[in-house]
């Protein structure tokens, strides 16, 4: 649950905004840089342009263009966006604070918990991470990361049914690393790892790829575990473009025959043009401490959860033209140090129906796994690692938890708590005065 700051919501001028931090000083220095904090990030969220003000505004034009032109708007994306565009709607319910010592009150909207809400994301980038560090074993990781041919994006763009073809071909090529031979077959060799799919570039252009977090070693059928570092680059990138080809090749042939014979002859040209195979890479970490391993866990299960873009990069919207203007660093720029190489910031301006288009092309279909596990990693696993100490422990699972309960999760990222009141007191639930039109619920 995301706060709908009381202030804030009744519109009270500045006058009170001064009146309240006057109050909070006369009860020390701790009362009085909470209500600083929370005044600051009630300002901030006001001046902001954000995604919800953007769907608020022409979301309903968005959808009548799309039905003139009869182009289908996924049920997924509809939910994600309805959910959105009514999070921390007070109509929707509430919980009512108040404090019993001054009268004061907060009221706290419930938020959509939707992974598409910028202001609910960074909530569930947190549970992501937590999540995913939950599996790890305290052992080396590396990640690697599995692009395809650009010749081949519009084919994901059109038959969503191949991100699944993506994450099998990763799996299929780690497979035929460790399994080929008769051995690694009687000894049911196993890696552990935890495979992100990103649909999007930084320009919020469409570039499927796949991250993956693997430990560098397998368990085998007595539950032994192995070090494994050596990942054949070449092999692999091999195996993966020819494995996904395939794969993609007899999707179409199966569900949407028309393409076959173009898809065919890009096939027969992306073998010619790609003699390497597909981009797959995974460095060996020079640090393989257990807070170097924390580090890059933790860092790829956020990075992989961000959304397609975030709202500080935007920075204009013109209602008159209905244009949007955003920012973003290009991700060449990050393999030059030459400054005469580097391209700079990029700013985009755009039709905000081509913005809208853009971003929830990016909303996965219900039910569909962005995030997958796999090997002993799985939940699915034959193998016992318990004999294995894990990356964290219990206490550090329940800390990462704890954190991300509403509350603690606004003084951690914005430092203050909302309940406590300016006059030094903590504000308590009432409950008669709540508000839950669908029943009773945790936001
Ligand atoms: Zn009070
Ligand atoms: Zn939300």
């Amino acid at each position: 649950m995301i706060i709908l700051e009381a202030l804030h919501s009744l519109n009270i001028n500045e006058l009170a905004y001064k009146h309240s931090l006057a109050i909070a000083a006369k009860n020390g220095q701790r009362i009085y840089e909470n209500q600083l904090n929370l005044i600051k990030n009630a300002e901030a969220f006001r001046n902001k342009i954000t995604i919800k003000t953007i769907f608020l505004n022409f979301w309903d034009e968005f959808v009548k263009i799309a039905k003139s032109k009869n182009k289908v708007i996924r049920p997924a994306i509809t939910t994600a966006v309805e959910k959105m565009i009514h999070c921390k709607d007070l109509s929707k319910g509430y919980l009512f604070f108040e404090c019993t010592k001054c009268n004061n009150f907060y009221i706290a909207g419930f938020s959509c918990n939707s992974r598409f809400c910028p202001s609910c994301g960074n909530r569930y980038r947190e549970d992501r991470t937590r999540e995913i560090s939950k599996v790890c074993l305290n052992k080396p990781h590396r990640q690697f990361v599995f692009s395809i041919a650009k010749e081949l994006r519009p084919y994901f763009l059109f038959y969503r049914e191949l991100y699944d073809i993506l994450f099998e071909s990763v799996e299929e090529s780690f497979d035929f690393l460790l399994k080929s031979s008769k051995i690694a077959r009687k000894e049911k060799r196993d890696f552990g790892y935890v495979s992100f799919l990103h649909t999007f570039g930084r320009a919020i252009n469409d570039n499927p790829h796949i991250h993956v977090l693997i430990c560098e070693g397998y368990m085998d059928k007595d539950n032994l575990f192995h070090k494994y570092d050596h990942f054949h680059y070449e092999k692999l990138r091999k195996t993966f473009m020819g494995i996904l080809l395939k794969k993609i090749y007899s999707v179409l042939k199966e569900n949407h025959k028309n393409e076959t014979q173009k898809f065919y002859e890009l096939k027969c040209f992306l073998y010619k043009k790609y003699t390497d195979g597909f981009y797959a890479y995974g460095p060996k970490l020079e640090n393989s401490s257990r807070v170097a391993v924390k580090a890059i866990s933790k860092y790829i299960a956020r990075y992989v959860s961000h959304p397609a873009i975030a709202e500080s990069r935007i920075i204009d919207l013109d209602y008159i033209k209905k244009t949007v203007t955003y920012q973003y660093e290009p991700h060449q720029d990050d393999h030059t140090d030459d400054p005469n190489q580097k391209l700079g910031t990029q700013k985009v301006t755009e039709s905000v129906f081509d913005f809208i288009a853009k971003l929830i092309r990016h909303i996965p279909d219900k039910g569909f796994h962005l995030v997958r596990y796999y090997g002993f990693y799985s939940n699915r696993t034959t193998k016992n690692k318990d004999k294995y100490e894990a990356l964290y422990t219990i206490q550090e699972i329940t800390r990462m938890k704890n954190n991300n309960y509403w509350i603690n999760h606004l003084v951690a990222s914005y430092h203050y708590n909302p309940l406590l009141c300016s006059c030094g007191a903590t504000m308590t639930l009432c409950y008669e005065l709540s508000f839950f039109p669908g029943g009773t619920k945790d936001g």
